[in-house]
């Protein structure tokens, strides 16, 4: 399907180059990461289809990416060793990646690589909407809608906006909440789950005349199915 985004993660820049051309070429819409650091970032805050990842790289190295990837997301991953490297592909694979291509590669078998983890994923995600009222949150799609007027969220306010949708009538703990939508090894500010609740809220809550989203106070938030 055309217009998937694709992130490639690869210090070598030459590599990195030649795939961005090839992939572009295929009709998808490519990021390039030259570092792990960089790499990881946009992960953490974009929203990308598929992601090749090397191995070797500076800052952060891939496997390193590859498990906190799979902390909190499935997105297909595609790494790329070298020859030498079969010990880094084992670990790989067993860490959740879910291909992987030696360098040197021909591009047509990591073009065929790329299309069947597309659609292995497109067939287990079903069009999946979690809903409350009017409120839906199409996962797939990354849209939110409240009375089928859209609402833009970022990435992070979806995945909070996700996670409280799929607890709904749950009472979540700043923890939890920090966990799932954060991460294990964030270890920044605890009140960023507050500020992000306050950007829901004004997103959705205020500018609805609606309260979705109740404060347990001294526990944490829910969203409730009633008003
Ligand atoms: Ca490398």
């Amino acid at each position: 399907m055309a217009g998937q985004k694709i992130l490639i993660v690869e210090d070598e820049v030459k590599i990195s180059r030649f795939l961005e051309l090839e992939l572009t070429h295929e009709g998808y819409e490519v990021e390039q990461a030259h570092d792990g650091r960089t790499g990881l970032d946009k992960i953490l805050n974009k929203v990308f289809d598929l992601i090749i990842l090397d191995i070797m790289l500076p800052s952060i190295n891939g496997l390193e990416i590859l498990r906190r990837i799979r902390k909190n997301s499935d997105i297909p991953v595609i790494i790329l060793t070298a020859k030498d490297e079969t010990m880094e592909k084992v670990m790989g694979l067993d860490m959740g990646a879910d291909d992987y291509v030696t360098k040197p590669f021909a591009i047509e078998e990591l073009l065929a690589r790329i299309r069947v983890a597309l659609k292995r994923k497109a067939a287990t995600t079903k069009n999946k909407i979690l809903q409350i009222h009017d409120l839906k949150l199409d996962v797939d799609k990354y849209l939110l809608t409240f009375d089928n007027e859209p609402i833009e969220l970022t990435k992070r306010e979806f995945e909070l906006l996700k996670y409280l949708l799929e607890n709904k009538n749950i009472v979540l703990t700043r923890d939890r909440i920090l966990e799932t939508v954060w991460g294990y090894d964030y270890a920044g500010d605890t009140n960023v789950v507050d500020v992000y609740i306050r950007y829901l809220r004004s997103k959705i809550d205020d500018k609805f005349n609606k309260k979705f989203i109740h404060t347990v106070r001294g526990v944490g938030y829910l969203l409730r199915d009633e008003e």
